[in-house]
Order: C-alpha cells, then structure tokens, then sequence
C-alpha cells in the first residue's frame, strides 16, 4: 500500500498531474472491512493531501459516525487521485489512467463490504444503474458486499437528500452483518460443514423483486433486512420475472 501511494503521489498517468498540488491516494486501515470509495479530491483534499476533509469530510464523518463506524477502522479513497480543476466531473481517460491504483488498493485490502460514494465509483460496480434508484442498495459482486450510496457532498448541496443519505447509512451495519455472515458460510462450505444457520449465502433480503444483473459476475441487488421486513406484505405475489429470495434472518 506504501509503494500504491508513493507512486500515486507522483504519478503523471493523466492530465490531472498537472493542475493538482497535492495527489490523494487515500487513507485509514490497510486492513479494513469496509472501503469507502468516492469520486475525486476536491479543494480541501488537493491542499491538505487527505481524502475528504472539508465539509463533505465533516458530513461523511456524521455518517461514518451514524453507521457506528470510526474512520481510522475503514479505508478512503477516490475513483481519481488528483482534483479535477474547478471540481469538474473526472474525465473517462482520467478515470481509466487512474483506475489501475484503485485496483491495487482493492487487491491488498481486500474489504468485505465497498461502498460507492456518487455516481462515478457507483458506475464501477452498478454500470448502467442510477444512483437516484439504487442508493442505499447492495450487489453481491465475486462474494463481496457493495452498496451504492450517494455522494456527501450532495447532501450538502440539496438538504432534501441529507437525511435520505444518513437514512441510506443507518442500513451499513446490517449490510455489514450480512457480509460476515456470507463469510462465514462460505469458509464452512469451504470445510464441508453445514452452515451455521441452516442458512444459504445468497438468501439475502430484498425489499423490491430482486433485481437479476445481466453481467456474469454481478449476482444480485438487494436491500438492508430492516427496510425489508417493513415492506415485506407488499411482495407478496410471486413474479415471475424476479428471482424469490427467502428472508435474512437477523
Ligand atoms: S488522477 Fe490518477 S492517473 Fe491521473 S495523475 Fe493523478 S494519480 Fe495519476
């Protein structure tokens, strides 16, 4: 990670390099189970070299903090390292150049659960999906947990969606919950024992029908139990075009 973040300190893949002050390759545990994953360094960032440190910074700490979460125990990043000038949106190429180091980040820290912060990490991992109909929602994708938030600076934009993000939050620690639970099924599967619960590892709760991807690694969209338990009388009737999940059982 060391060697990831030097080399992104000076790296000149893009045109980025060279209007930025300072790279941001990201920060926090090397060995954490959530990754947080958002969009580019903005002007706080670019200054201080840190990823989210301004008022987007102060917002995600509430969340992380709503979530139960401490940002030393998770990792932060950006799907770009260095700011676009004026805080334009990341360019394809941009992207691409700088999409190598995100890999590498992934690979090493091997988290349970990324969670996507606005539209262009979320078009990494729910291509084709908008951000407006998915936040709050996760895609079991080669066995790990991602979840689709906004992004905080968007709540800090438009106060209308503040508290649908800190509501979308409040679900990680089911999410979190679920994906350990998937672990450990999957490591006692791995040992030929029967799981725990009797459960099965994509018996994950759905609030709306299951939403089947079209792409070969992505399995399923699915949405925290608590939300789901609420809504279940309205899914009653089978559908046909939607694949019926059992319940996670909390
Ligand atoms: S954005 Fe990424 S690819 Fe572009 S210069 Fe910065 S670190 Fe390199």
């Amino acid at each position: 990670m060391r060697e990831i973040e030097a080399q992104v300190r000076v790296c000149r893949l893009c045109k980025l390099s060279r209007t930025r002050t300072n790279a941001v390759p990201g920060e926090g545990d090397y060995r954490a189970e959530v990754m947080f994953i958002g969009e580019g360094p903005g002007y706080h960032e670019d200054r201080q070299g840190r990823p989210f440190v301004g008022n987007a910074g102060d917002f995600l700490n509430e969340l992380l903090e709503i979530a139960g979460l401490s940002r030393p125990s998770v990792f932060i990043t950006n799907v770009v390292k260095c700011r676009p000038p004026n805080n334009r949106d990341p360019e394809p190429d941009e992207i691409g150049a700088c999409s190598g180091y995100l890999d590498r980040q992934i690979a090493l820290i091997n988290p349970r659960i990324i969670v996507t912060l606005g539209r262009f990490s979320m078009a990494r991992f729910f291509p084709g999906e908008r951000i407006s109909q998915i936040h709050g929602m996760a895609r079991v994708i080669d066995g790990r947990m991602c979840v689709a938030m906004y992004h905080p600076a968007a709540g800090l934009h438009q106060a209308s969606l503040a508290d649908i993000i800190r509501s979308d939050f409040r679900k990680l620690p089911l999410f979190i919950e679920q994906a350990r639970k998937m672990l450990t099924q999957a490591v006692q599967a791995d040992d030929g024992q029967p799981a725990a619960d009797g459960g099965d590892v994509q018996a994950l709760a759905t609030d709306e029908p299951l939403k089947t991807s079209d792409t070969a690694e992505t399995e399923e969209i699915v949405q925290a139990p608590e939300a789901a338990q609420t809504k279940r009388s309205k899914r009653e009737k089978s559908d046909s075009d939607y694949k019926q999940l059992n319940f996670f059982d909390l």
